[in-house]
């Protein structure tokens, strides 16, 4: 094991994007030491296995892998195999359930049409018309409206937004719109990358796995901020902790929105009969129901037990000491964004600062995963440079 003196680099935060820097790094033969908070890797990929379902739970919310990128699909599968899981999201609206993704299956299922794939951009540019948009969208609103019409705006996307954002979509950024597939086929994969799965032994196996290598040093329990000055002077540190946190919020907390879960089990084989079930009507207080069980449908001995875990998902207004979960993402939020980002890299030369935590962003895993590669990769090349 790497002792602290001999290390050539220091990871603070070991989720996604803290792993995959160490690991790229000790892959080219330094010695890595990873300090973390938590008890243990992973970030909020974390999970537990409840022992009386039997399920693998994602204890900060459902996480599903998927990517379009090949380097990093072959990155993460050194350390796993994934399970052929592809993600499919439902959603209750009125007493009754669609699929998702905004395609056929929903339009022809909410309007009682059987449109063909050639006559749905005409539909929706009927529906879009008479909307009174402006040319380009200024926020979600108008960019939900652009792509669906208002009809299905107000039935699965103005009410869940303003419930999982706390805000009228008026106030929100276009941006995080553009994350849902509009499709005009039955293709009701939640996500259009074909790269996809859920880690065959868990997502704990697969940090353990990737931190699982001669050069690295992992310690758990440890805050980084609190133990810098007692740490070797002079290596290069990759911090992926909160930037305003980095800078002691003196320029006042980045916001965000947190989450609480609600978990039961229920003793049923089957609750929902799918992964996630969409609530997307003002009246019901949470957003989504994970049941877990359904993300691991090779696990047989699973599937069958009479019991199964659920998870209701409530998203909440954050304040300082709450879990951070999504980047509050609008211009006041940018400048100050702005600000910290300058004040790190003015007093700390010798940190990069990555990862959702670190760069404040809404951040999938593969992202968040082919970034540290590429920033793992752009500091060896400095150094062999240098
Ligand atoms: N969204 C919606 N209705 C849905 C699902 C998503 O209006 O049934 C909107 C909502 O504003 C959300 C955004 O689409 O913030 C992105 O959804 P995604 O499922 O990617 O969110 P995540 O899984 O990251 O929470």
């Amino acid at each position: 094991m790497t002792q602290v003196s001999e290390t050539d680099a220091i990871v603070a935060g070991a989720g996604v994007w803290g792993c995959t820097v160490a690991r790229t790094l000790a892959d080219a033969g330094l010695r890595v030491l990873v300090l973390e908070r938590r008890s243990a890797p992973g970030g909020n990929c974390r999970c537990r296995r409840d022992p009386e379902s039997g399920a693998e739970v994602h204890v900060y919310g459902s996480h599903i892998f998927h990517t379009s990128d090949p380097k990093t699909w072959a990155f993460v599968n050194r350390f796993t195999a994934f399970n052929g899981y592809q993600h499919k999201v439902l959603a209750r609206h009125a007493g009754r359930t669609y699929f998702m993704p905004l395609g056929l299956a929903l339009v022809n299922a909410f309007f009682g049409k059987e449109l063909a794939p050639a006559e749905v951009p005409a539909f929706i540019a009927a529906e879009t018309a008479s909307a009174g948009l402006p040319g380009t969208p200024r926020n979600f609103e108008e960019q939900a409206v652009s792509f669906v019409g208002r009809r299905i705006y107000e039935a699965f996307i103005k009410n869940y937004t303003a419930k999982q954002w706390g805000r009228d979509p008026k106030e929100l950024d276009a941006s995080i719109i553009r994350r849902l597939p509009v499709r005009a086929s039955y293709d009701v994969n939640y996500f259009s990358d074909v790269l996809q799965g859920i880690p065959r032994w868990g997502y704990n196996a697969l940090f353990d796995e990737m931190l699982s290598h001669p050069n690295i040093d992992l310690r758990t329990g440890v805050d980084f901020l609190k133990e810098r000055p007692k740490l070797p002077a002079g290596k290069h540190v990759f911090y992926s902790g909160p930037v305003d946190e980095l800078l002691g919020w003196r320029f006042g907390p980045l916001p965000w929105r947190t989450l609480r879960f609600e978990l039961e089990n229920a003793p049923v084989a089957d609750w929902q009969g799918t992964s996630v079930v969409n609530y997307v009507d003002a009246d019901v207080p949470y957003t989504r129901i994970h049941e877990f069980k359904h993300f691991h449908p090779e696990d047989a001995e699973t599937m069958a037990r009479p019991c199964t875990t659920i998870c209701r998902e409530y998203p909440a207004t954050w304040k300082p000491g709450d879990e951070p979960y999504y980047p509050v993402n609008d211009a006041a939020s940018a400048a100050l964004l702005g600000e910290y980002r300058a004040a790190a890299a003015r007093e700390f030369p010798d940190v990069t600062v990555g990862g959702r935590l670190g760069g404040y962003r809404y951040l999938d895993m593969d992202k968040s995963m082919t970034d540290a590669i590429a920033t793992a990769e752009a500091f060896l090349k400095k150094l062999r440079n240098a």
